[in-house]
Order: structure tokens, then sequence, then C-alpha cells
């Protein structure tokens, strides 16, 4: 009888105590994300938004990368997202949105990064597609949820693209700062880019008036213009760095924004009377490329391996093993 009482004893203790240790452990795993608050300046409706950040991933996801890119593609632009906002909150150290203080982040794809509403989303993709894109998306975010990019112990600036056209850059031949993990590599699965190789055909007449207009130094025989654009030096990735235009030296950013290219990757060559500008990729190829990103993933890597590819020295963690809650 004694045996038989310690038995029940046993498994009662086991039926209440174990499902509730369960629970809390998996609650302990939930917290530290689903608590975190991102304060979000949405610039469509002028107002500041206090959001979950696991619940504002979905909305940057959504805003940021095409919703039919392979679930493990979508998986690292929403560890790309969050590490991205975490970066900024003051919880981690951050200064937050210099145009919208108090803000953690706003909204503006060219200041913070884009992100879209449930309506918005809803109006993007219709009612159908809605249902669709936006389980699948929610599925990127939950599955990776909490985890962010890290070098050194620090978070990173996740810069990402479209298309690098087959490399991505070093930082400091697009911008300034050499930083150590946003190195030049390979990008070997981006060829379905609609955009991974455009043309722009340009009047000869009209590219000398272009060119004038923003250098008046540059001295342009119309006739053979072509020949007098030469490629002076080339950045890793395989962009033009710096170019002579007829006798001005011209950074290859800026000959990009001149002539809106998709990317400072161009050659030019003579159509007849006008100008052929040939553009590889799309965006200023620093960091993770998408298109780069779905075709690694359509290759069969996971999220974390697209992530180790495109930013050099990385680790993936835990939210909690940086920002104490
Ligand atoms: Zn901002």
């Amino acid at each position: 009888v004694k045996g038989f009482t310690y038995m029940v004893i046993i498994i009662l203790l086991l039926v209440i105590i174990m499902p509730s240790v369960i629970i809390r452990g998996c609650r302990r795993q939930e917290e530290p994300s689903q608590d975190y608050i991102v304060r979000v300046y949405i610039d469509g409706q002028k107002r500041l938004a206090a959001m979950r950040l696991e619940d504002y991933t979905i909305g940057v996801v959504a805003a940021e990368m095409p919703a039919n890119f392979h679930l493990e593609a979508l998986k690292a632009q929403a560890v790309a997202a969050r590490t991205y906002v975490v970066k900024r909150t003051k919880q981690s150290g951050g200064s937050g949105c210099a145009l919208h203080p108090p803000a953690d982040v706003c909204t503006d794809s060219t200041h913070c990064q884009a992100w879209l509403s449930k309506d918005e989303l809803a109006k993007k993709w219709g009612p159908l597609g809605y249902i669709a894109f936006h389980r699948k998306i929610e599925k990127a975010v939950r599955d990776t949820r909490g985890l962010v990019i890290v070098h050194e112990g620090k978070l990173i600036d996740p810069v990402f693209h479209s298309t690098s056209g087959g490399k991505t850059e070093n930082s400091e031949d697009v911008w300034s700062e050499s930083v150590p993990y946003l190195r030049s590599v390979t990008s070997k699965y981006e060829q379905h880019s609609p955009k991974f190789v455009s043309t722009k055909v340009v009047p000869k007449e009209e590219f000398v008036k272009i060119l004038k207009s923003k250098y008046p130094d540059i001295n342009l025989d119309v006739k053979s213009v072509a020949k007098q654009v030469k490629v002076v030096e080339e950045s890793t990735g395989g962009k033009v760095k710096i170019l002579n235009v007829g006798g001005v030296v011209i950074k290859g950013t800026e000959f990009r924004s001149l002539f809106a290219l998709n990317s400072a990757d161009f050659s030019i060559t003579e159509l007849g009377e006008a100008i052929k500008i040939t553009t590889t990729g799309y965006g200023h190829g620093v960091g993770m490329s998408q298109y780069g990103a779905d075709g690694m993933a359509k290759k069969g890597a996971d999220f974390k391996e697209i992530i180790t590819h495109f930013y050099t020295g990385v680790n993936i963690v835990e939210i909690t093993s940086i920002v104490s809650k």
C-alpha cells in the first residue's frame, strides 16, 4: 500500500508540476522578443506607434522583399530587418531615428527601413494574395524569432540591395568607411533577377548635354563620345569606381545617379547616333543581395548560410545575449 501511495504521489507531481515547468520554459524563450517594443514613426500616417518587435518585423520583410521569394531568403531578410531596428533602439544603446525622435525607426526606406501596415499589404497583394503571403512571411519571422546578427558581439548594420550582378562590394568602394563584415563576395545564383542586366539608350547630343550641365569643364566631341569615356578604376565587386569623361574625373556612383542607372556596374558603347549604357545588377551592391539570397535558398541554402555568406565573419545570436531585459 505504501509503494502504491508513493507512486500515486509521484504521478500526481508529474502531471501537475511538469506541464507548468514546460510551459514556463517555453514562455521564457518567447518572452524576450515578444516583449521587445519598438517605437516606429509611420511616415504615411505622421504618427508614432509602439509595436512588438516581431510584429514590426513582419511589416518590414513584406515591404522590403518580394513575398514570392524562397522561405529561407525571407527568413534571412527577417533576421536582417530585426537586427537593423534593434541596433537603433535605446535598449541596445542605439540612438534611434535622427529625423523623428523619439522614434527608434521610421518607415521611410530612404532613411531607415520600409514597413507596410496590414491595410497597405492587403492593397498591395489583393485579398487572396494577402492570406498566402502574410502567412508565409509570418512564418519566416516566427521561425527566426529573436535572432539577430552580430560581428564581434556587436549588432551589425545589415545593409542589402536587390541584385549584385555576380559579386558584392567592399563597403569602402561605395561609401567611405571600411566595415569588416561588408566585404566583396561572389553571388552566383541571381541571374533570375529581372534587373540582372539592363540597357539604356541615350542620344549622343543629350548624353553630352547632361554631362556638361553637371561638369562644365568636360571637353567632349559628340562624334566620338564613347571613346572619350574611360574607366580609370574598378571596384573589387566589378563596378566602375572612377572614370575619366572628356578629361574630367568622375566617380562611378556620380555617373550612376546622373543617368539614373540601376547600378555603378556599367559599360558604354556607341549605337549609331546614340550611346548605349549596359548596366549589371541593381542597387549599391553592399551586403546581402536579395536575388542572390533567393537563388542560394533555391539551391538548398538555409537562412544562416545565406547570412554568413553575405556578411563576413558574423554570428547569428539570440537577442537576449546582447540586450539585457
Ligand atoms: Zn528614419
